[in-house]
């Protein structure tokens, strides 16, 4: 056991029930909830998690009743027969050591469906249905039916529900007189508004009696206009402890916030400090979460701060054995979540089943399955990108003799561009994973020469995972020295000057546009951070309400330009989670986004730009550099003389295909195709 860990790997005494250690794995939604088909995949996924150590496991949300569902159709627990279903689930956690609570979760006004409903009938900017809202009759049978979902999940065999009671759902939109305007005795005073999730405690406890664990999940800061006041939270809190709950987890913006509180961009432990602030105020243990994904920070979490738990719901889907790692003192094994949200909440909100960039087999636990090889062999991976190392490191798990070159003298191919974008820090925990795995597993890694073909025979696999190339558009003057290409941009080869225009606007030219506009101090600062996007600390501002500011973005550090050739806005074809924040970022840093642009040429005196198809507008951008980020064509300069020679090489990543590549993919089919050798 480890001794770099103590107060993380302590048991938690609850008085009725004890938690071996202090990791919760928060509630995700991951799409297997909604089929009852898909009930064994289910059971995998959850109990992969607590075989890796987890002390307690918190479900995806299930609705209390359909107006509830998040979805048509979506998650519920309304029936016996459908507890039934969840013993295969409990039964599992509870043989791997763990305990496990079923979130309840009414979804109010974010409800995608036409019989939503809320406090009042106010819709959600994030939602095209409009919900009805409740009558006093129907408040009283929300009460009821979150009562019987708590008594249906016992009967399930869980060890407690979560009542979800922030990010803006149901009872958070009753808390907040932004969507709480009733008159009568569930609005109109904060005392009101607090009424029905005190009664949904109060009630829970006395029909689920005093051994069954309540943790209610809180906002502690809305970041929404007309939120919740810091007084108004305590209040809560303490009106939530007196009523019965067990555990207080805390929340952090609605999803209508234009704070971002889970991308990558915002600092570790952002929010630690407010839900200590929180745990001053009551005696039961207090769960602090968003941005925690590494056992250091835990363990000085729990150390430092008053609160008694640490909840991680994305660090668990990108590594099942986290705990088990830190437990054998393996904490640089742990395969990080970098807060991408690409395979997980991007894919959630597109009604996709739930994975991970980093780790494929979240979700897929019982199809992608990577049993020790029954033969052995010799396999030689070219290209150590995020393709190229998935392949090696799955393949040597495996069994399999592993040789991986690249021509670079580190690993990590775009990816190690990737992490050099100011906010993109935490992809370095990638390469410094497959670094480790790399090592552990036996990996013969060759680097600094390009490899021919020729060196390539003899192996029983060969694996090209040789990437991508920036692509050259064919511009006039695109050999002017004032141009530059990504990566000279990002390593920071060539010096850019102060007026910059950057050419294509896909993912990259959003990365370098961020760079540019950001001065050479070290990012992630807190306290820069909060300014730049208007957050509070509540607990320094008690009554204001929504923990909301006026932003105050750092000046920009360059002037830049940022043009693509097709008409509308920028920026669509980011990820649905966090092209927000990007679309934000770059606005506030005041980048000029020009669409429809036709690149005339590029002189000394800048680049000449005109719009349409008529070429209307001709204007020179006086520039002192241009920056081409025009996607990027596959390298596979070695496929024909490979099968020349009767090789017959596995092509993947960006060198099976450029177009709409990302990590994401690249992962995948390095893993798939390991998992296949
Ligand atoms: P590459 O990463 O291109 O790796 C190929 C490797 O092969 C290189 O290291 C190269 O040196 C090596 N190689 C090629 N030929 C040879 C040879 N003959 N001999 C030896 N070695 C050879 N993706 C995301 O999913 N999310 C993001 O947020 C994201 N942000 C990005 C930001 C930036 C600034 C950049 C540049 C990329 C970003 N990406 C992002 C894209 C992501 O990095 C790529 O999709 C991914 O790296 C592609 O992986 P790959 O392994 O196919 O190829
Ligand atoms: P991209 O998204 O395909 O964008 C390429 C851009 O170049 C487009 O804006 C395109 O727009 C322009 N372009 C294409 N051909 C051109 C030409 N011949 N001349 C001038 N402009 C041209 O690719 P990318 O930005 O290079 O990113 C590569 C991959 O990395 C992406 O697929 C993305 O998934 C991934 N990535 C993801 C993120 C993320 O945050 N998730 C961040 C960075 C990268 P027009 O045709 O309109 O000009
Ligand atoms: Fe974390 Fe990205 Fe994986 Fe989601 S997809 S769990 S954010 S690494």
């Amino acid at each position: 056991m480890s001794a770099l860990y103590p107060n993380l790997l302590s048991p938690l005494d609850l008085g009725f029930t004890t938690l071996r250690n202090r990791v919760v794995m928060g509630s995700m939604h991951t799409g297997l909830e909604d089929r009852a088909k898909d009930i064994g995949k289910l059971t995998e996924y959850f109990a992969e998690r607590a075989r890796g150590g987890v002390g307690l496991i918190v479900t995806g949300g299930y609705a209390p009743n359909r107006t509830g569902w998040l979805l048509p159709f979506a998650a519920q627990l309304l029936s016996s027969s459908e507890a039934r279903r969840h013993r295969r689930i409990t039964a599992a956690v509870h043989d791997e050591g763990a305990k496990i609570l079923l979130q309840v979760l009414h979804a109010g006004r974010y409800a995608y469906h036409p019989l939503s409903v809320s406090a009042s009938s106010i819709k959600a900017p994030i939602n095209p249905f409009r919900p009805r809202a409740l009558s006093a009759r129907g408040v009283r049978q929300t009460i009821d039916d979150f009562v019987r979902c708590a008594l249906l999940a016992r009967e399930a065999g869980y060890d407690g529900v979560e009542i979800m009671g922030s990010e803006g759902y149901l009872l958070n939109q009753f808390l907040a007189p932004r969507t709480n305007r009733r008159r009568d005795q569930w609005g109109g005073t904060p005392e009101k508004r607090r009424r029905m999730p005190v009664e949904i405690v109060r009630r829970t406890r006395a029909a689920v009696g005093p051994d069954f664990i309540i943790d209610y999940r809180m906002s502690l800061a809305d970041y929404v206009e007309n939120g919740q006041s810091w007084d108004e939270i305590v209040a809560l809190a303490t009106e939530i402890e007196a009523a019965g709950a067990t555990l207080i987890n805390s929340g952090f913006g609605w999803h209508e916030a234009r704070v971002p509180t889970i991308v990558t961009s915002v600092p570790n432990s952002a929010f630690v400090d407010i839900s200590s602030a929180l745990a001053a105020h009551v005696d039961i243990p207090v769960v602090a979460s968003n941005r925690i994904n590494m056992p250091e920070a835990a363990e000085q979490i729990l150390a430092d701060t008053n609160v008694a738990l640490v909840s991680m719901a994305r660090p668990l889907l990108s590594d099942p054995d986290w705990v088990a790692k830190a437990a054998a003192d393996a904490a640089d094994e742990i395969n990080t979540c970098i807060a991408c949200n690409q395979a997980c909440l991007d894919h959630a909100f597109a009604h996709k089943t739930v994975s991970c960039l980093v780790n494929p087999r979240a979700g897929h636990e019982t199809t992608l399955v990577l049993g020790t090889t029954r033969r052995a062999k010799s396999v030689a991976v070219v290209g150590a990108g995020p393709a190229g190392l998935s392949t090696a490191v799955t393949a040597a798990q495996r069994g399999h003799r592993v040789t991986l070159f690249d021509a670079n003298e580190f690993i990590g191919g775009q990816f190690d561009l990737a992490r050099r974008i100011p906010g993109k820090e935490e992809f370095a925990e990638t390469v410094r994973y497959y670094t480790t795995m790399l090592d552990k597993h036996g990996v013969q890694v060759r680097l600094g020469r390009r490899v021919g073909a020729g060196e390539l025979t003899g192996y029983d696999e060969v694996v090209l995972a040789t990437g991508v190339a920036p692509r050259l558009p064919d511009i006039p003057g695109i050999d002017h020295p004032m141009v530059l290409s990504y990566p000279e941009a990002i390593y920071g080869l060539r010096p850019v000057g102060r007026r910059v225009a950057v050419i294509g606007a896909g993912g990259i030219g959003f990365d370098v546009s961020e760079l540019l506009t950001t001065d050479d101090s070290p990012t992630l600062n807190l306290k820069e951070w909060q300014a730049e996007w208007g957050a509070l600390s509540p607990q320094d501002a008690p009554q204001t309400r929504g923990a909301l500011a006026t932003p105050i973005p750092a000046p920009a550090a360059r002037e830049v330009y940022l043009l693509q050739r097709s008409k509308g806005p920028q920026g669509r074809g980011l990820g649905k989670t966090t092209g927000w924040v990007h679309r934000a970022s770059l606005k506030a840093k005041g980048v000029q986004q020009l669409s429809e642009v036709n690149y005339e040429r590029i002189d000394d005196d800048g680049l000449h730009i005109s719009f349409g198809s008529d070429h209307r507008r001709p204007q020179t951008l006086a520039v002192d550099n241009v920056v081409i980020c025009a996607g990027q064509e596959p390298v596979r300069d070695l496929e024909e003389q490979l099968r020349r020679d009767g090789i017959a090489p596995h092509i993947i990543g960006g060198a099976a295909r450029a177009a709409e590549l990302d990590a994401k993919r690249a992962i995948r089919q390095g893993t798939e195709l390991a998992a296949r050798l």
